[in-house]
């Protein structure tokens, strides 16, 4: 795979795949404009050599035709203000509008198409909009490490038609980052895996089994756990079919000898809301009319020793309903630790999602060793799948 630093972009219209899919608030102000400062690195480079920048995305799940709410036209003053010049919005991502604007571009100038989802055919990798699409640039680079893992038209079918294409620097560092907790480890290496449901984690969590020392679950997925074990888990997020899952996870760890760490306490609540009325309870009594929203008190201490003394962190997943304030204290430990842990010179890998908008929202975003801004594609790629949009740059 070719990276971007061993491209020269003078003179070239740059045709980029960015992951601009960020939070707009109601009045389409952006709230976190993380991923956006990501791609700086990326299209400083191609602006700085003389190159044209040409960037598509995609941005929320609209149903296949225009919506106010996702139109990436809110980005074109953010983006203007970030790279201190008139960024260019094309209000159709292909077309002979589009095409217009890309001709006219001149070095050093920033194109912006509209959302790439407006058209049903960038989700079915359809060929014809592709092909459309790679018209507008001349080297072709993917930077979007958020969705490498989908066969999109954007970001793998429109390989086949740029002689050049290249990596840019989000998707080089992300892949980097991951390849530090799959192979050649410092040990003791801790994972600590959350979020509501073991379903979208079974995959992974099979494969840290392979790799970790120890294995911490908290967040909604953990009640599954103490369910398959017989406790009273009152009214807990629980997958009821995954409950043989779960005791297979749990013997697989046994045998393999790996410290597998469920939480001994919750914070309990009488209903799902900040204010509801809350105690500690162990996590096997959960009186019926209760749910578990967060870790309690000595998993917070268990798990924080454990993540501390690590040489190799891997985050997936919020230790509870970190969106309230009442219940964010199980995230808000567990991400101490891991700053800890990286102050004493262990490698801390914050994979996506939940896990990093926490760790952004808390503050600690520079305090860990790198916070991934892709969630699913870094679970597959940990998984060991193939990932179709770093294939097509291969
Ligand atoms: P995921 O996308 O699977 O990583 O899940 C993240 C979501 O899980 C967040 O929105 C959390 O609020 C939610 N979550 C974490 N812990 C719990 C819990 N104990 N009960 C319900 N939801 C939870």
């Amino acid at each position: 795979m070719k990276t971007i630093d061993q491209y020269n972009f003078d003179n070239k219209k740059a045709l980029i795949r960015v992951d601009f899919n960020v939070p707009l608030n109601d009045r389409y102000e952006v709230t976190d404009d993380t991923r956006i400062k990501a791609t700086i690195p990326t299209i400083q480079k191609i602006l700085m050599e003389g190159g044209a920048v040409i960037l598509m995305s995609h941005l929320g799940r609209p149903k296949g035709g225009y919506e106010e709410k996702y139109s990436l036209k809110h980005l074109v003053k953010p983006l203007s203000e970030v790279f201190g010049r008139q960024v260019k919005f094309a209000e159709d991502c292909i077309g002979e509008q589009a095409e217009k604007l890309a001709s006219q571009l001149k070095p050093s100038e920033i194109l912006l198409l509209e959302n790439l989802r407006f058209y049903k055919e960038e989700e079915k990798g359809d060929v014809e909009f592709a092909k459309k699409l790679a018209r507008l640039g001349d080297v072709y680079v993917n930077d979007a490490f958020g969705t490498a893992h989908r066969a999109h038209a954007s970001t793998a079918v429109i390989s086949q038609f740029f002689k050049d294409k290249v990596c840019g620097y989000v998707m080089q560092a992300e892949l980097d980052n991951a390849k530090k907790v799959l192979d050649n480890v410092e040990r003791p290496y801790t994972a600590i895996m959350g979020g509501a449901k073991i379903s979208d984690k079974i995959l992974i969590i099979e494969r840290l089994l392979d790799k970790v020392d120890n294995l911490l679950i908290g967040g909604g997925m953990s009640y599954t756990f103490f369910k398959a074990m017989g406790g009273n888990i009152g009214s807990s997020l629980v997958e009821a079919d995954k409950l043989d899952l779960a005791k297979s996870l749990i013997e697989k760890a046994k045998s393999k000898n790996i410290n597998l760490m469920l939480p001994a306490d919750s914070v309990i609540a009488d209903a799902f809301k900040n204010e509801a009325n809350q105690k500690v309870a162990d996590n096997q009594h959960i009186p019926d009319g209760w749910m578990g929203l967060d870790i309690g008190p000595k998993a917070i201490e268990a798990f924080s020793k454990v993540i501390e003394n690590s040489k190799t962190v891997l985050w997936n997943g919020p230790m509870g309903v970190f969106e309230m304030p009442n219940f964010a204290k199980g995230t808000e430990s567990a991400a101490k630790a891991v700053v800890k842990a990286t102050q004493n010179g262990g490698f801390s890998l914050i994979g996506g999602g939940d896990s990093a908008a926490a760790v952004n929202q808390l503050g600690f975003g520079d305090d860990v060793s790198y916070v991934s801004t892709g969630g699913g594609a870094l679970l597959e790629y940990m998984e060991g799948k193939e990932l179709p949009g770093v294939k097509a740059l291969e």
